[in-house]
């Protein structure tokens, strides 16, 4: 932890987990600490309750939060605020929706789900390839009390059956990526070779062919696609690839509009990188991209919808 500079992560985000307690009950079991209004207030003692994700909580990196009753009881997750902008730009509803997550491990976005689903009893199906990282989705599925809500699927996504699955109404792919966006990596000119065009390539290829794969769902309605990269080649460009795809255009999907995500989040997907569409401002607008310090971590998002269905999009 002390590796992690404080100007690199000036807060410390965490969610009340909505299976195990509500944001009041957190906010009076911490009222030790100060309500400030705005992020760049935060210091030692103060607590900032975010204006964009519900039940998301901003402290000061020195805050003990981890040797604390709520984090052990899982009641509090600790959650970069980027990460929590998939589970709820999907928006799913308790007891109408069935999502899958198709790339679960470890399992921040997937009992993220859970919460805002209220725990809806078998809500969500979680795939995870790799088999040592299934087991720890499990385990923190289990901590955070979800198991009854998510059902966690070692194996790949990409090997099942869509039609299979006629009851899925959205999905969550969130694909392994260069995570160039983390902590900065991608500016350090040691690691300057992991991010070859080549690699990119391959990674933006993979990424795509998952999000190819989710669309094949029968009645899904919404997907969020998200990257922990800067790299417009896993960002933008994949959903350019996936625009101008023949297939992706017969199914009907299409990026939402940004009254669908975060409208007043102002950093959207880079315009330049849309130069191929006809639009290129709207496909722009439809995406989100974060930044570390202040914004919460880096992220990219899109989220895709049918054409023509009306999206609720993060409203909790
Ligand atoms: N969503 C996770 C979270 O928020 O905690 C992080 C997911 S991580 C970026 C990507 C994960 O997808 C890895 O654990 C990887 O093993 C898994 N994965 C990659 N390809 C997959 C596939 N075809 N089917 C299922 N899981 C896959």
């Amino acid at each position: 932890e002390d590796l992690i500079e404080d100007d690199e992560t000036p807060v410390r985000w965490f969610r009340a987990n909505r299976v195990k307690t509500t944001a009041a009950k957190v906010v009076e079991e911490l009222s030790h600490l100060r309500q400030v209004f705005s992020i760049e207030d935060i210091e030692k003692g103060t607590i900032y309750h975010d204006e964009y994700v519900t039940d998301l909580f901003g402290i000061h990196p020195r805050e003990d939060l981890v040797s604390t009753r709520l984090y052990k009881a899982g009641e509090v997750i600790i959650q970069d605020r980027a990460s929590c902008f998939p589970a709820f730009i999907l928006n799913p509803q308790p007891g109408k929706d069935l999502i899958i997550d198709s790339c679960a491990a470890p399992g921040n976005k997937t009992t993220h789900l859970a919460a805002i689903l209220r725990n809806s009893p078998e809500s969500v199906i979680a795939f995870e390839k790799n088999k040592e990282r299934a087991k720890v989705l499990e385990k923190m599925c289990d901590k955070a009390g979800g198991l009854g809500c998510i059902r966690v699927q070692q194996g790949d996504f990409t090997a099942t059956n869509p039609e299979e699955y006629p009851q899925v109404t959205g999905l969550l792919v969130d694909p392994s990526c260069s995570g160039s966006g983390i902590f900065g990596r991608a500016f350090e000119e040691n690691d300057a070779q992991e991010y070859t065009e080549e690699r990119l390539k391959k990674l933006a290829s993979f990424q795509a062919s998952i999000m190819k794969h989710a669309m094949k769902f029968p009645n899904a309605r919404k997907i969020v696609y998200s990257t922990c990269s800067i790299h417009a080649q896993e960002n933008e460009q994949v959903v350019v690839d996936l625009l101008l795809d023949k297939a992706v255009q017969k199914q009907g999907w299409r990026v939402c509009n940004r009254k669908d995500v975060i409208p007043s989040w102002p950093r959207r997907g880079l315009v330049e990188e849309f130069s191929a569409m006809e639009n290129p401002e709207a496909c722009a607008e439809g995406c989100i991209r974060t930044m570390p310090k202040v914004e919460g971590g880096i992220g990219f998002f899109a989220i895709w919808g049918l054409d023509g269905v009306l999206l609720e999009v993060g409203i909790d």
